[in-house]
């Protein structure tokens, strides 16, 4: 008997909107308290007692967001929730909820939805947020996701991009560039590929950096972290333009200035020795590289005891007088101006 190799393909036109809908979320399962009602009813609901309620939403095109060339659609779905979820953390609130909505056209077969929906299946589980309702519809080309994450936080926890002083450290956490580096990696591998279609990629070597892009995690531990130093953030961002871009939006809210040191940044070695080969200044790619999903934020001068050896967060800089500016002050001791530029900035040079 000759083996079928070709992976199954089911029309999802077959099951009909309300049998694809049952199909794709059928393994969602409860676990929040605040969580009354999920998935079944005209709508959610939820109780929060005597919390806050965060809220955050994010629209993802295929084409715009992302690329299914080298983007696996499991990846995709997890990546998806935790680039939402990151926005939550980034108030200091816990997330809790997800909704979940995408758009499809009929080029998707129903395996590739099982797909998405097993990387977000395995994102709300392993972050502990119940997927409480969404919508599902047709789209005349590619794939739409929005996600919209639902998060809880004390009044007194919630960190806003307007509270730095022009006292405050600047912290970060994990390390940073890594993100922006492997998408350089996996963007080249496509180009092979598009030449040598047989061409097997080995990308060993640049492991770290392309799971920092195909499967970034969200910093739910920071706050956790943060309350057992008994430190309170003045302010906080997460980084999904990249470190410089970041820092200025920070400076603007909270009308302060910032002095960044190079010889600071947390960069992870394979980082570096990948930038070598490509060429590109790795402190470029720590500042401006995105998509790193850390947190950065802001802290009292007095809290710097109790944060100064914690392996899980880098003082990076400190904040200044607004009418200082913002500036890298690199390893040689100059002061440079930090520009605006966001996603996107290293092409433009
Ligand atoms: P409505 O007609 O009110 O829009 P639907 O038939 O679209 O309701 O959805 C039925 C239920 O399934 C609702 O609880 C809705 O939130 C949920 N739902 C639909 N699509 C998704 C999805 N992609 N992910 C999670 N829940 C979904
Ligand atoms: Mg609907």
């Amino acid at each position: 008997m000759i083996e079928d190799k070709t992976p199954q393909k089911t029309s999802i036109s077959q099951l009909g909107e309300f049998g694809l809908i049952d199909h794709l979320t059928q393994h969602f399962q409860i676990t929040q308290s605040s969580t009354l009602k999920g998935i079944g009813d005209d709508a959610a609901i939820l109780d929060f007692k005597d919390k806050k309620v965060v809220v955050s939403t994010d629209l993802l095109i295929e084409g715009v967001h992302f690329d299914l060339a080298y983007m696996p659609l499991k990846h995709l779905g997890y990546k998806a929730i935790v680039v939402n979820l990151s926005d939550i953390c980034a108030m200091n609130a816990k997330p809790t909820q997800i909704t979940v909505s995408v758009a499809v056209s009929n080029r998707f077969p129903l395996e590739a939805l099982e797909e998405l929906f097993e990387g977000i299946t395995l994102a709300a589980n392993h972050y502990k947020v119940d997927v409480i309702g969404g919508d599902t519809t047709s789209s005349q080309k590619g794939l739409i996701i929005s996600i919209t994450a639902i998060g809880a936080a004390d009044e007194n926890e919630i960190a806003y991009r307007d509270g730095a002083q022009s006292t405050d450290l600047l912290v970060v956490t994990g390390d940073i560039g890594s993100a922006y580096m492997g998408l350089q990696v996996l963007e080249r591998e496509k180009q092979v590929f598009l030449v040598n279609p047989n061409s097997q990629p080995d990308l060993d070597q640049y492991a770290y950096l392309v799971e920092r892009q195909l499967r970034p995690e969200a910093r739910t531990d920071v706050k956790t972290l943060l309350h057992a130093l008994e430190i309170k953030p003045t302010s906080m961002i997460d980084i999904s333009d990249g470190l410089s871009s970041e820092i200025m939006h920070l400076c603007k809210k909270s009308k302060v200035g910032c002095n960044l040191y190079e010889d600071k940044l947390p960069i992870d070695p394979q980082l570096i020795s990948v930038c070598e080969e490509f060429n590109i200044d790795s402190t470029t790619v720590a500042i401006n590289g995105g998509e790193d999903y850390e947190l950065l934020f802001t802290i009292s001068i007095n809290d710097f005891e109790k944060i100064k050896a914690n392996p899980n967060f880098t003082i990076i800089g400190h904040m200044t007088q607004e009418s200082e500016g913002i500036h890298l002050i690199t390893r040689a001791n100059t002061k440079i101006e930090l520009r605006a530029r966001g996603w996107n900035a290293l092409e433009e040079e």
